[in-house]
């Protein structure tokens, strides 16, 4: 049965309408509806999904109120904070002092979040009180110092790469910048290493020649470490060809040799190429030879 049909046949009924029909009826917006049940000026009932049931009779006894505000009156926070260009802290204050009516409501992006939605009429009638409000708490400051501090190193540790023809900031994640920010490395030694790194990833054959084990681990050395097999390659093949045949364990003592081959490549090819980079990054001015260089 559709509310409709329950408010024409039953009694019981009569007295109470959708908010939906509510606004359809008087010609109100949901806001202006909401409103007055949020200043306790029309008796409700929560249906859950179906919505809210209003009881008419206070409806029609405020309806030139209603009628009377806005179209819309409850603003998300973040529009408010964006319409009013006001901080988070700001009007968290302001609801703290009681300036602004709020309720908190579900968030429509994120349901673990609750959303808080204020009336616009209070935040207009207060923005000056609401604007001398500091606009960070104290920790925001902090945290907004500390930012500040690492956007500077990082712009220090930002160079021109003529290769690429664009200026080169450590990427996210960097392990040099991490030790120029701890201070373990100078701002000198970090930036090498940041130009080294780049010239090395960018600039060589490093990231697929160092996939290459067999041209960095030596015939005899694969032999000592698997035993019988004297080149990565057929020793790979072998796990391969073999693998859905070993129990857990045996796979896990393969897959472990096939690690410490790798690892050995890499190791051997980052030197490698870093010496390249280096070279690379001196002929381009960018890092100045080093004396044992010279003298050699
Ligand atoms: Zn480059």
């Amino acid at each position: 049965m559709s509310w409709l049909a329950m408010g024409q046949t039953s009694s019981r009924w009569r007295n109470w309408l959708p908010s939906s029909m509510a606004a359809k009826e008087y010609g109100l917006t949901f806001d202006q509806i909401e409103y007055g049940i949020f200043l306790g000026l029309i008796e409700f009932r929560n249906m859950g999904n179906m919505g809210k049931l209003l009881n008419r009779e206070d409806v029609e006894k405020n309806l030139g109120f209603l009628k009377s505000l806005p179209g819309r009156i409850w603003f998300y926070k973040t529009e408010v904070m964006r319409k009013y260009r006001l901080t988070r802290n700001q009007i968290d204050m302001a609801l703290e002092a009681g300036l602004v009516r709020y309720k908190v409501v579900k968030n429509p992006h994120y349901k673990r979040l609750p959303a808080v939605r204020l009336v616009i009429m209070d935040v207009e009638e207060n923005l000056e009180r609401i604007r001398a409000f500091p606009k960070y708490t104290e920790r925001e400051v902090e945290r907004r110092k500390v930012y500040a501090e690492r956007s500077r190193l990082r712009d220090e540790l930002e160079f021109y790469c003529p290769r690429c023809k664009r200026s080169i900031r450590p990427p996210r994640g960097s392990r040099s910048f991490e030790d120029a920010w701890s201070g373990s490395l100078t701002r000198e030694e970090a930036l090498e290493k940041l130009i080294i790194a780049h010239y090395r990833h960018l600039h060589t054959d490093y990231d697929s020649a160092r996939n290459d084990v067999d041209r960095w681990v030596k015939p005899e050395e694969v032999k000592r470490l698997t035993g019988v097999y004297k080149s990565f390659k057929e020793f790979l093949a072998f796990y391969i060809g073999w693998k859905e045949e070993m129990d857990r364990e045996e796979r896990e003592y393969y897959i472990a040799i096939i690690r410490q081959l790798r690892g050995i490549a890499t190791e051997r090819a980052k030197r490698h190429f870093s010496y390249v980079a280096r070279k690379l990054a001196e002929e381009d001015g960018l890092l100045k030879p080093r004396e044992e260089n010279k003298s050699a």
